[in-house]
C-alpha cells in the first residue's frame, strides 16, 4: 500500500503521516515513512541544494533535482517496500513537483508529470491525501510553531496561491486516487476523515 501526503507547507502532513504510521503499526503492519526530497542519503544531499540555494537554481534545474531526488528514493527505498508488501506513507510525491515546479514555477502540468513518471518508472500511490489549506492561515500556523526559514517567506503569495489551485486541479483531475481534506479542521478530526479512507485499502 502505497500512501503520499500533499499539501502546501504548514498543512500539517508531517503530523497525519505520523497519525497514520501509529495506525497501521498497531495493527501489526510493517510501515516505512519516508519524504521528498531527502528521503535517501543522496536524496539529503538534493535536499539541501534545493532548499538552500533555492533562489540560485534556474528553475528547470530545480525540476530535475527533484526529479533525480524522486529516481533515487523509489529505486532505492519505495519499490523495494512495497515489494516486501510494506505499508509506504510517503510525504509529497509527484503531485508536489506538478503544483510546486509546474504551476509555482510555471513549467507546465505535463512537463512535469512526464519527467516524473519517467523517473519513477510510473509509479503511483495508491492514495494520495490532500490537505488543503489558505496559504494565510499556514503562515500563521508555521509562526505559532516558530518554524525556521521556509518557501512561505522564499515565495510571493501569488506562488502559493498557485501551488493550492494546482493541488486542487490534480485532485479534481484524479478523484479516484485524492481524498481532499480540509486541513482548517482540528488535527484529530483530519485524521479520522483520513483513517476513514484509508484504513478500507489497508
Ligand atoms: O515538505 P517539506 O517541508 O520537506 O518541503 C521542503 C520545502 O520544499 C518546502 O518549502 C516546499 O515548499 C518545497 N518544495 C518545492 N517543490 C517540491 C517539493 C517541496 O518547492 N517539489
Ligand atoms: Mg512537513
Amino acid at each position: 500500500l502505497f500512501v503520499t501526503l500533499e499539501g502546501g507547507d504548514g498543512s500539517g502532513k508531517t503530523t497525519q503521516a505520523a497519525r497514520l504510521e501509529k495506525w497501521f503499526t498497531d495493527r501489526g503492519r510493517t510501515v516505512v515513512r519516508t519524504r521528498e526530497p531527502g528521503g535517501t542519503e543522496v536524496g539529503q544531499l538534493i535536499r539541501d541544494i534545493v532548499l538552500h540555494h533555492r533562489g540560485d537554481v534556474a528553475p528547470r534545474a530545480e525540476a530535475l533535482l527533484y526529479a533525480a531526488d524522486r529516481a533515487h528514493h523509489i529505486a532505492t527505498v519505495v519499490r523495494p517496500a512495497l515489494e516486501r508488501g510494506d505499508v509506504v506513507i510517503q510525504d509529497r510525491y509527484l503531485d508536489s513537483s506538478v503544483a510546486y515546479q509546474g504551476a509555482g514555477r510555471v513549467l507546465g502540468r505535463d512537463e512535469i508529470r512526464d519527467l516524473s513518471l519517467w523517473a519513477t518508472g510510473g509509479l503511483l500511490p495508491d492514495v494520495t491525501v490532500l490537505l488543503d489549506l489558505d496559504p494565510h492561515i499556514a503562515r500563521a500556523r508555521l509562526d505559532a510553531a516558530d518554524k525556521p526559514f521556509d518557501r512561505l517567506e522564499a515565495e510571493a503569495r501569488s506562488f502559493h496561491d498557485r501551488v493550492r489551485a494546482e493541488f486542487l486541479a490534480l485532485a479534481e483531475a484524479e478523484p479516484d486516487r485524492f481524498l481532499v481534506v480540509d486541513a482548517s479542521l482540528p488535527s484529530a478530526q483530519v485524521g479520522e476523515i483520513i483513517l476513514s479512507r484509508v484504513a478500507a485499502l489497508g
